[in-house]
């Protein structure tokens, strides 16, 4: 099992994809910031089955962390993602560097679609403009067929089927069930930052979508009520703060007020220690409860 070839130059990269595609075969692509853990994987292995290559991007993109974020720490490991890659039958990474995206002078980014204002668009002002033009660059560089990525970050991944079908960007976005660990949390490359003691209070945030999905599905429970349970279980296990909690329209994000009487999504936003993190869940309401 041989590690896939790194490509930085981005004309080599769009001439590998669109050679691939001449040949007739069709391309999957994995956009990711590295630090790869079993939820990217997952993502490549989707990709792998759906499409005849496979390219995986790593690139920790500076335009979607805000000032007082996280950008400077975000642990960078392209060996060891490579590493993990090897037995994945990937045609090859692109991991540019961040002068050749973003030459001196440039001043083009995407304006996201209104989807991005609510949660994480208040939390992380900027974050979706980021978001948006990075991946608009990734698939003009790499005109996949099919791009994939997770529903761990819900919100971004309705954000970028926004984006790419109001511009007419014509890949096919696909989006991934969470992966998490054993124990409930939601695979993070940010998980590493966490200590043993932050990680045990971490699995407040799946806990509390699972007693929300309990409360709408057995209990018939109105959003307020949802919300104030989702609260109680994140202060009982003493995140440091918490961002947000909602329940909202999988499709547009609005939220509910009132009676939960068709597929809802859960999210939440907290921090644990100095470490940020979120989670969600869909909770599907079924005809006959409704
Ligand atoms: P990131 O490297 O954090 O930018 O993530 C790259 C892609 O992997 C995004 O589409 C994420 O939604 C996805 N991803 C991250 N964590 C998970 C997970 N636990 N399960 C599934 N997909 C994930």
């Amino acid at each position: 099992m041989n590690r896939p070839e790194v490509v930085s130059d981005p004309a080599e990269a769009y001439r590998r994809v669109r050679s691939m595609q001449q040949a007739g075969r069709s391309v999957g692509l994995t956009p990711t910031m590295g630090a790869l853990h079993e939820g990217h994987l997952s993502l490549v292995r989707a990709a792998g089955e759906r499409c005849d290559a496979s390219v995986v991007t790593i690139f920790v993109n500076p335009t979607q962390f805000g000032p007082a974020e996280d950008f400077d720490q975000y642990p960078r490991t392209l060996r060891e993602d490579c590493e993990l890659l090897a037995p994945l039958n990937v045609d090859f990474v692109f991991a540019p560097h961040v002068d050749v995206m973003y030459p001196a002078g440039m001043s083009t980014s995407v304006q996201p679609p209104s989807v991005a204002e609510p949660l994480e668009g208040v939390c992380r002002p900027g974050h979706f403009a980021g978001v948006c033009t990075i991946v608009l660059k990734l698939l003009q560089l790499l005109p996949a067929d099919s791009a994939f990525f997770g529903q761990k970050d819900f919100q971004q991944a309705l954000v970028i089927q926004t984006m790419v079908a109001d511009l007419n960007v014509p890949t096919e976005i696909r989006v991934e069930p969470i992966v998490r660990e054993p124990d409930g949390l939601a695979m993070s490359s940010r998980n590493r930052y966490l200590s043993a003691d932050e990680r045990e209070r971490a699995l407040s945030l799946s806990r509390c979508l699972s007693l929300a999905e309990q409360a709408i599905t057995e209990h018939d429970a109105d959003s307020q009520r949802v919300l104030e349970i989702m609260e109680q279980e994140l202060r009982q296990s003493q995140v440091s703060e918490i961002e947000y909690v909602a329940v909202a329209d999988p499709k547009t994000l609005s939220e509910f007020s009132g009676p939960i009487d068709r597929d809802a999504v859960a999210l939440v936003a907290a921090r644990v220690g100095m470490t940020r993190l979120i989670d969600n869940r869909l909770i599907r309401i079924s005809a006959q409860q409704a």
